[in-house]
This record gives C-alpha cells, sequence and structure tokens, in this order.
C-alpha cells in the first residue's frame, strides 16, 4: 500500500460525505462515490485500506451467483465482510465498496471482502489491488461489442492478474484454465457425465486448435460448447489435473462428492442440479475451502441458498408449470443454456421468447449477430409445441427461429407480449417457459398474469 496523500483524504472524505447525501435522498450509493474519489486521486484504490483476505470473482458467466453463493454462507457462519453486491462490478464500483469498507482515516474496518470483477475492468483495478483468491468461472464469448473475443479477455486477464494472487479456475474449460500460467493455481472440474457426448451440440465452440502449436484438439468428450476434456495431439496442451473433482453427482438427493487432491472425499450439499450452477458451487466450495471454512460450515450455508427469483422461477397454476428462466440477451452462451433447458425439461411445453437488447437498460444495442452464434436450433424439438416470440428484437427473432427450422405452424409473435402471449394454445400443455432478458423482468410478470388469465378462462370452460 502506498504513503496516503492529502488527495486521497480529500477524495475519500468527499466520497464518504457524497455516500451520506445520497442515502439521506435514498438513492443507492452503487458507483459515484467511486466514481467521485478516482476522479480526484487516480490511485485511491491503491491507497485505500483493504481487507487481509480479498476474494475476487471474474469470467464470463456466473459472477454474480458465485458472490451471492460465498456472501450467503460466510454470512450463515458469521463471518464479517464487505462485498460490492449492491454496487456495481468496474472500478468505480469496487471503490464504492472499498470506502464503505474503511473508517475515516482509511484503514480497512473488516478482513474478508468479497468483490465481483468485471473480467474487461481488470486494468483498472488490478494494478491497485491484489486479490488474495481470484475465481475464473468460465469463459466464453460474450457481447461482440463489449467484449470482443475470448482470446482478447483471457489476454487482459494474463497481463493484469498479480503474480501474488492465487487462481480458482475451471479445469474443465481450456480458455479460462490458461489465463496467467505462471500464476499458483487450484483447479476444479466435474467428472464424466452421462450427458456429454463426443460431438458438439452448440454452434460456438470457443477453443478448437491448441493455442501453443496450432494444431486441432481432440476431445475425449464434449459438455457444452468449449467445456469438456480435450488434448493436442501434437504438444503437452491440454485439460489439466484438477485439484477438486465432483465425481458423484445424486441429483434426487441433490448431493455432490468431491474427490480431493489427498484422495479425501466429501459430500456436499446442492441446491440445485443445473450443471452451470453446480459448477458454479464447486468453485464456491474450493474458495470457501482455502480461506478455512469446514465441510460442516459449508454445508450449513449451501442448503439454505436458493437461486435468485429473477434467474429461475416456477409456479404450477390450475396443474400447468409456469417456469421463468434469465436468456441472457447478447450473451450467446447463457441463451444457448436456457434454450436447452427448454428443450430438456420434462412435459410438454410452449417456449415464450422475449430477448429484449434493445431495452433502454441494456445502455445501447449491437448488430443481431450474437442471435447466429446461439443454440435456437433447441428450440426445435417434438416437446415443444409452441414458439412464441414477443419483445422489441421480435421480426430479427422470427428469422433466426425459422432457420432453426422450427416449423411455421407452431410459430406465434407480436410485438407486445401480453398480444404475444395470448397467441398461446395451452390444449395439452403441462409447461410453459418464460425465456426472458435481465431487462424484461415487468415483461414477464405481465406474461406470467396473462397466462394465469387464460388457464383460468380454460379451466371453466
Ligand atoms: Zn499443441
Amino acid at each position: 500500500m502506498s504513503k496516503k496523500t492529502l488527495k486521497f483524504y480529500i477524495a475519500l472524505w468527499g466520497a464518504k460525505a457524497g455516500s451520506i447525501i445520497l442515502k439521506l435522498l435514498g438513492r443507492n450509493a452503487t458507483y459515484f462515490p467511486g466514481k467521485f474519489a478516482l476522479s480526484i486521486c487516480p490511485n485511491f484504490i491503491e491507497m485505500i485500506g483493504k481487507s487481509k483476505t480479498i476474494i475476487g470473482v471474474t469470467g464470463t458467466n456466473g459472477k454474480t451467483t458465485v458472490c451471492n453463493m460465498i456472501e450467503d454462507t460466510l454470512r450463515e457462519n458469521n463471518y464479517k465482510f464487505i462485498d460490492n453486491k449492491y454496487g456495481s462490478n468496474i472500478d468505480s464500483g469496487i471503490a464504492t465498496t472499498l470506502i464503505s469498507g474503511v473508517n475515516l482515516t482509511g484503514k480497512a474496518k473488516k478482513d474478508i471482502a468479497v468483490l465481483e470483477i468485471d473480467e474487461r475492468s481488470v486494468s483498472k483495478v488490478f494494478p491497485y489491488l491484489t486479490p488474495t483468491y481470484l475465481i475464473c468461472t468460465n469463459l466464453f464469448r460474450d457481447s461482440l461489442m463489449r467484449n470482443a473475443h475470448t482470446e482478447f479477455i483471457a489476454g487482459v486477464l494474463t497481463k493484469y492478474i498479480p503474480k501474488q494472487t492465487k487462481l480458482i479456475v475451471n479445469a474443465d474449460d481450456l480458455i479460462c484454465s490458461n489465463i496467467a500460467p505462471d500464476n499458483e493455481k487450484i483447479y476444479f472440474s466435474i467428472d464424466k457425465l452421462e450427458t456429454d457426448t463426443e460431438k458438439c451440440n452448440n454452434i460456438v465452440r470457443d477453443i478448437i486448435v491448441c493455442p501453443k502449436c496450432n494444431t486441432k484438439l481432440e476431445y475425449e468428450y464434449y459438455r457444452y460448447h468449449h467445456i469438456g476434456k480435450a488434448h493436442c495431439p501434437n504438444c503437452d496442451f491440454g485439460t489439466p489435473k484438477a485439484d477438486y473433482i465432483a465425481n458423484k453427482i445424486d441429483i434426487d438427493k441433490k448431493k455432490m462428492t468431491i474427490l480431493q487432491k489427498d484422495e479425501t472425499q466429501e459430500e456436499y450439499d446442492i441446491p440445485n442440479t443445473n450443471i452451470i450452477n453446480m459448477y458454479n458451487m464447486l468453485a464456491v466450495i474450493v474458495l470457501l475451502k482455502q480461506i478455512g471454512l469446514t465441510q460442516e460450515q459449508i454445508n450449513n450455508g449451501l442448503k439454505k441458498l436458493k437461486i435468485v427469483e429473477t434467474r429461475y422461477s416456477e409456479e404450477e397454476y390450475e396443474g400447468i408449470k409456469i417456469v421463468t428462466h434469465l436468456a441472457k440477451g447478447m450473451n450467446p452462451i447463457a441463451c444457448s443454456r436456457a434454450f436447452e433447458y427448454a428443450k430438456t425439461t420434462d412435459g410438454n411445453k410452449i417456449a415464450i421468447v422475449l430477448v429484449d437488447d434493445l431495452h433502454e437498460d441494456a445502455k445501447g444495442t449491437e448488430n443481431i449477430a450474437w442471435q447466429y452464434d446461439t443454440d435456437f436450433e433447441f428450440l426445435n424439438d417434438d416437446t415443444i409445441k409452441q414458439v412464441i416470440i414477443a419483445g422489441p428484437r421480435y421480426l430479427d427473432t422470427i428469422v433466426r427461429i425459422r432457420m432453426a427450422g422450427v416449423p411455421e405452424e407452431k410459430i406465434a409473435y407480436e410485438k407486445n407480449e401480453v398480444e404475444a402471449t395470448a397467441k398461446a394454445n395451452l390444449e395439452g400443455i403441462d409447461k410453459v417457459v418464460i425465456l426472458h432478458d435481465l431487462y424484461s423482468i415487468e415483461e414477464t410478470e405481465r406474461i406470467k398474469n396473462k397466462l394465469k388469465e387464460m388457464i383460468k378462462e380454460k379451466e371453466t370452460k
């Protein structure tokens, strides 16, 4: 930590005063105090007092979920910490969180900090802050406009991750497991599953050739996209040996057994058996073990976890299940995972697709190339009886759905989400899956209400 300057104190006190005023006005101080402090003192993050243990979480998908699970488990076990749960995950948000965690002399009040860090912001954060541990959940292509491509993001991470930081990375992700090659690393993995395949079922695979020698990689199995187990036939590049391997998953009992590097096994309770969430939970368990939590303490936390409602919810209404599943627009991987869920979940289904990247909160939109990286083909399935498209992107999405081979008679659409929902044919349907964007929470509620109205009407007929 460098010596605190007068500028630093002016920035700190100004930011603290600003936070108080914002609170009095009933506004959320998510990034403004940090932005203010950084504008006065550019190396503010370097000077401010920090917790002894800094846990960083980055990666394309799952950052927020992983942070929430770490925080909930720490809280359950009476640990005191600061976090940017309600703040932004870029430099100004992180500065805001650090400001809230220090006293007026700039000294840290709590021993642990849990920080979600946007993978593109590491260049503005890591020169000034060294995480003790950094989880990288995975690296996939994301919004092309914001994130370019995975090699770019992996390169940024490798360039800026401090050498002293211990990394916790997904061994089954060949892009993520290879960042920062000189750092100490702990790898986690999920052992081969019955659902793994010999061929890749997705359009997008972000690593195809060996980054060392450009030879085509050989996959032992695919899980989804580039996740799986692979090696280069020409050099030593390949899936690293994992330190923690989830080698037994009991979906009915919701238990996961983890084989540790000392060959002992431990059983954990998992609230959700969706593969993405299992990876997230595995990352959380490995991290919590590093900072000294026992198996019992971790299980106490995990047992009580709930997946946030805005990401997934289900309810039964007069015999029909209504499921909401986040399908993050501009993020082809997150959308593909949601569409695959719609395909594989049981029953006869209607899928309502509402990708809303034109929403004003989406902060400007990009071209629709991402829709062509997304596996809309999953929606072309016998168990999906109807695909309903709504939202500002509905015309673009219709083209993509047709290209995926969904028969015309199964497709219904309308820009307005309630009018589109009115076209649902609920005859013989067990489940309606609403695949919605981050920005269409209110629209999703209106779709749910319309569905309930229609189900009720159908009952009384
Ligand atoms: Zn090679």
